[in-house]
């Protein structure tokens, strides 16, 4: 057994069965013996904390843009950015995902679509011990049974749309991983389905549901008995119609550059995973006492290679209400809602920028009858959406549902511009919601 397959194992097994506090005093005295490790031995050896205090209320909170800018000085391992952005768009460019740069070390790229790419580091052990505590927090006994039974392997259909090593990595005699590259276009996807039938689908929820239709109308011939989402926001009604054609619940992990960050429980909340990660939450004033939103400020407290210290992520998080029912103390959400640039703003009564959050557009939309899809993006005082099918009278319910969701928010109705539908490519991350000009 290869030491990756090892690290793998441990992680795994330490993940699912291993002894986890079972409340939140015991997690974050868990959680502060980690972090006392972290911030005296493996902090300093990044050039940028070198000097800086060693406790964590006195770290600077830092953001994508100072992490890519000083990217030398934020890993342990004296890799420059050039080196890890040729590494990494070289593997791009011919679909061979294998090249690492020496020691092991693997360059990940984001895929988001507006702003800057993120770069990120990983070592061998730490890319052993991801995988390991993603397969934990995700399959179900079933699917378990499976890997350690003598049947067929347990089949994985991963959907992505750049394959990385830290991918290969899961891949073993009893985990039969299929990567599929999201440019190849979907027909090819849908036949080499038919032949794998997988045992996990896992895709951003666009793919989710495009096969969804599929298996609906008698095209696509799979029964997985587990199917995630990744990548993107998971919307209500996407996860109503997967849910329907395989009748499983829908399961979502939300990860980013930064890391495996959470994922649901059997409940439907999304746990974070405080067991490895430490987050303080910067809440969205939302003109409340207590505001629900917040923007996770992240400490990874067991990666060395690239340092993730108080790295505030630009992502829009709702927390749940009260303890969750499964009895994990991890603090859970009820939704990632989206980014900071998917919130719409409107004038408030006092004429100060009110903030409209996705999920709350969401929720008026999904009242207009008919709609089958659409985008929408603030221009300053004008509100486009582009709409299927575009119809005169789904228009109006559209126009009237957004007027009547800002009026009950006490802010002013926006201007409504309906347009006709266009298709993005299976490459684009969807971002059904976005504000493009304040
Ligand atoms: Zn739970």
């Amino acid at each position: 057994m290869s030491t990756r397959t090892l690290g793998a194992l441990t992680a795994f097994a330490g993940a699912r069965w291993g002894r986890r506090p079972h409340d939140r005093p015991g997690l974050v005295a868990r959680q502060q013996a980690a972090l006392a490790r972290f911030l005296a031995h493996v902090l300093p050896r990044a050039p940028f904390y070198r000097d800086r205090p060693r406790t964590l209320a006195e770290l600077p909170v830092v953001d994508k843009a100072t992490t890519l800018a000083r990217f030398a000085e934020f890993n342990t391992v004296g890799v420059t950015l050039d080196c890890a952005l040729e590494v990494a768009l070289a593997a791009e460019r011919s679909r061979n995902f294998a090249p690492t740069l020496p020691g092991g070390i693997t360059v990940g790229l984001s895929s988001g679509t507006s702003g800057t790419r993120g770069v990120f580091l990983v070592s061998d052990t730490e890319r052993a011990r991801w995988a390991g505590v993603l397969l934990a927090r995700l399959l179900t006994a079933g699917s378990l049974r499976r890997i350690i039974g003598w049947g067929a392997p347990l089949r994985i259909a991963f959907f992505l749309r750049a394959n990385s090593n830290l991918y290969a990595t899961l891949g073993s005699r009893r985990i039969a991983f299929d990567f599929h590259d999201l440019l190849e276009p979907l027909a090819a996807h849908m036949a080499r389905l038919n032949t794998s039938r997988p045992d996990v689908l896992a895709a951003p929820p666009t793919v989710l549901r495009l096969l969804a239709e599929a298996a609906s109308n008698g095209t696509l011939l799979i029964a997985p008995r587990q199917v995630v989402s990744v990548a993107e926001v998971l919307e209500p009604d996407d996860a109503a119609v997967i849910t329907a054609a395989w009748g499983v619940p829908v399961q979502q992990v939300y990860q980013a550059t930064e890391g495996f960050l959470g994922a649901t429980c059997t409940h439907g909340r999304i746990h974070l995973n405080e067991d490895v990660l430490h987050v303080e939450p910067e809440w969205i004033a939302d003109g409340t006492a207590t505001p629900t939103r917040f923007h996770p400020i992240v400490t990874d407290f067991t990666r060395a290679t690239q340092i993730v210290a108080r790295y505030r992520l630009d992502d829009v998080l709702r927390a749940a209400d009260g303890d969750c029912p499964c009895g994990s103390p991890t603090r859970s959400l009820a939704a990632v809602e989206g980014r900071a640039d998917d919130i719409l703003w409107r004038p408030g009564a006092d004429g100060r920028p009110q903030a409209i959050f996705p999920d709350v557009v969401r929720r008026a939309m999904a009242l207009v009858t008919g709609l089958r899809d659409y985008r929408l993006e603030q221009h300053g005082g004008e509100w486009r959406v582009r709409m299927q099918p575009l119809d005169h009278a789904i228009a109006v319910s559209v126009r009237r549902e957004l007027a009547a969701m800002t009026a009950r928010l006490g802010a002013v109705p926006p201007l409504v511009q309906v347009l006709p539908w266009t298709d993005t490519p299976l490459t684009e991350k969807r971002r059904r919601i976005r504000c493009l000009v304040r």
